[in-house]
């Protein structure tokens, strides 16, 4: 079965809409998708009555990737099978959009500094719904201040950019409990792709499994068999489920391509084996 359990649309920094992603998970025959948009429910509503007015075979899983904050920094965590219309998680998501605005605000002020205008009005033109870093930085390139996305995030809002602003998101705690409260299982999305140690992250898995979180994503793109096998070590050792996605955001990223990831051996433990027996 072809599945994709991590996503994105244009609600926050996909390029496709809820209509498009349905049309492009049908052309790769995905059958089991879950798109978990930044910190936003709203697309999974229009996907939902896409999906029922076309012919369409794919089932959805509602989800969401919430950012948040912990000991180590910044972690993702995906929500998988929630249900999207849980007032405690929109309510919460709609103070962390307003924050994310803020941000941006901020973010402008200080490329002000840099001689770059401009970025803040454009988007308050073009994002539909929740605004991210990849929004600034397509508006930073647009303008012609970087080359290319790359460029933009080193320059002004990476991690040492000009233009960085530290932003404090929920809890990893309240993360999880939101997504539990809206009946759904709690993902600890692209370990590798935190900037900590080895030790640091071992510790960061086994924290998330004590405060409840139920599963930890062991294949995605850019994973090497290193990586992975570490990886499905510290998944078994803290006895967590073990999910899969791409993260794709956008058709021209050919190596995040919707349903591309690693598979993974079937003895393992997988959230899939508890959703495809409930959505099929
Ligand atoms: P935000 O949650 O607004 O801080 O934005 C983070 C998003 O920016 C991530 O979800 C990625 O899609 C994207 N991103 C982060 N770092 C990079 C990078 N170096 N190059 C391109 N996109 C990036
Ligand atoms: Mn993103
Ligand atoms: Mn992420
Ligand atoms: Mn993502």
């Amino acid at each position: 079965m072809k599945f994709d359990f991590h996503c994105h649309s244009d609600f926050s920094d996909g390029t496709l809409s809820p209509q498009q992603l349905l049309k492009y998970a049908a052309e790769r025959e995905i059958q089991l998708l879950s798109l978990t948009d930044h910190d936003t429910v709203s697309g999974l509503s229009i996907l939902k009555k896409e999906i029922g007015s076309s012919n369409a075979s794919l089932r959805l899983i509602p989800g969401i990737e919430i950012s948040a904050s912990c000991d180590f920094g910044e972690v993702h965590i995906v929500g998988l099978d929630i249900d999207e219309e849980n007032q405690d998680l929109i309510k919460r998501l709609e103070i962390q959009q307003a924050a994310r605005w803020q941000r941006a605000k901020l973010i402008q002020g200080k490329l002000s500094k840099c001689g770059v205008e401009g970025v803040y009005d454009h988007l308050q033109d073009n994002v539909k719904q929740v605004v991210t870093r990849t929004h600034i930085a397509k508006a930073i390139v647009g303008i012609g201040s970087a080359k290319d996305m790359q460029q933009a995030f080193k320059k002004y809002i990476g991690k040492k950019g000009r233009a960085r602003v530290k932003q404090e998101w929920m809890s990893m705690e309240e993360a999880i409990h939101l997504i539990h409260g809206a009946g759904g299982m709690a993902v600890l999305a692209h370990p590798t792709r935190y900037p900590v140690s080895n030790r640091k992250l071992a510790y960061l898995i086994e924290s998330f499994k004590s405060i409840g979180g139920q599963a930890i994503e062991t294949a995605y793109p850019s994973l090497n068999k290193d990586k992975s096998a570490w990886l499905e070590l510290h998944r078994s050792k803290n006895g967590l489920l073990a999910s899969s996605g791409s993260d794709f955001h956008y058709p021209d990223l050919k190596w995040t391509d919707l349903g591309r990831f690693p598979r993974l051996s079937d003895d393992i433990p997988h959230v899939k084996q508890l959703l495809s027996s409930k959505y099929n």
